[in-house]
């Protein structure tokens, strides 16, 4: 737990009056009793044996239920600290900063142009050529990139199709130029999951659009394939600039269109 979900159990548990501590985001032996005192207080609504476990557990419980309290979705109240979980802390942080949870920006509508003419998925071959035979050019990247495979490997550029390389290169600067390095790497825009892929769809017979060198993933452990708007990072707030400056240039984010594979974002259409 960071400083801010700490503070944020610290405020679930004034509220429940188990609490009259400082808000100050260090769960010590004050926060750590009146956790105690919630389960023991709401005891059917934790699961069986909660007491027994460590402390830090107990007090991700107490976080999960007052986020459930307020009709945020945490998940079951397992005292895990998972995606989830982590997505339930950065609303009630929101809701106790502004009074109000965040805005419901699952409804912001994609941006849906088309400046650089994106072929559609079904007849990409009409404009990128063969699968797996792309002219690949290295788009430099403005901040470091580390490989989500292997985050010891660093690069400095993107191997992608030659004709969405200028494109990208706009896109990439965008991006920089409003969030910088820093920023970049807490959202875990840093972490590279490949362009150029010579593969078919996973679980499916057609080709991806990587094999095009047309495609980039980003942060895949916490954008998986399957996860939804409710798992997936990047559905986050945080990353609408993100998303935007790819529309503006006409890329597609399946995540965004789709609601799957939030670490996917492609020069072509739907
Ligand atoms: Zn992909």
């Amino acid at each position: 737990m960071n400083k801010t979900a700490v503070k944020s159990l610290q405020r679930i548990l004034r509220e429940a009056e188990a609490y009259s501590g400082e808000i100050d985001g260090l769960r010590g032996p004050l926060t750590n009793g009146a956790v105690d005192s919630m389960i023991e207080a709401r005891g059917d609504e934790f699961p069986d044996g909660t007491e027994r476990w460590s402390a830090r557990r107990r007090a991700v419980a107490c976080l999960q239920r007052g986020a459930l309290d307020r009709e945020i979705d945490a998940g079951p109240v397992d005292g895990l600290w998972g995606p989830q979980t982590e997505f339930a802390a950065d609303a009630l942080a929101t809701l106790f900063e502004t009074g109000a949870p965040p805005p419901d920006w699952r409804d912001q509508p994609v941006l849906d142009v088309n400046p650089n003419d994106w072929p559609r998925e079904s007849v990409l071959e009409e404009s990128f050529g063969s699968p797996c035979e792309a002219r690949l050019v290295q788009v430099p990247c403005p901040w470091t990139l580390s490989l989500a495979w292997d985050l010891r490997q660093t690069t400095e550029h993107i191997g992608c199709h030659e004709r969405v390389a200028e494109s990208l290169r706009r896109v990439l600067q965008r991006v920089y130029d409003h969030y910088g390095e820093e920023r970049l790497r807490e959202l875990r825009l840093n972490r590279y999951g490949g362009c150029y892929n010579c593969r078919r769809k996973r679980g499916g017979s057609s080709w991806s659009t990587h094999a095009w060198g047309v495609a980039i993933d980003w942060d895949p452990d916490q954008n998986k394939l399957r996860w939804g708007r409710d798992r997936a990072r990047l559905a986050r707030p945080e990353y609408e600039a993100w998303w935007q400056f790819w529309e503006e240039e006409g890329w597609v984010s399946l995540g965004r269109a789709r609601n799957f594979d939030w670490m996917h974002v492609q020069a072509a259409k739907l």
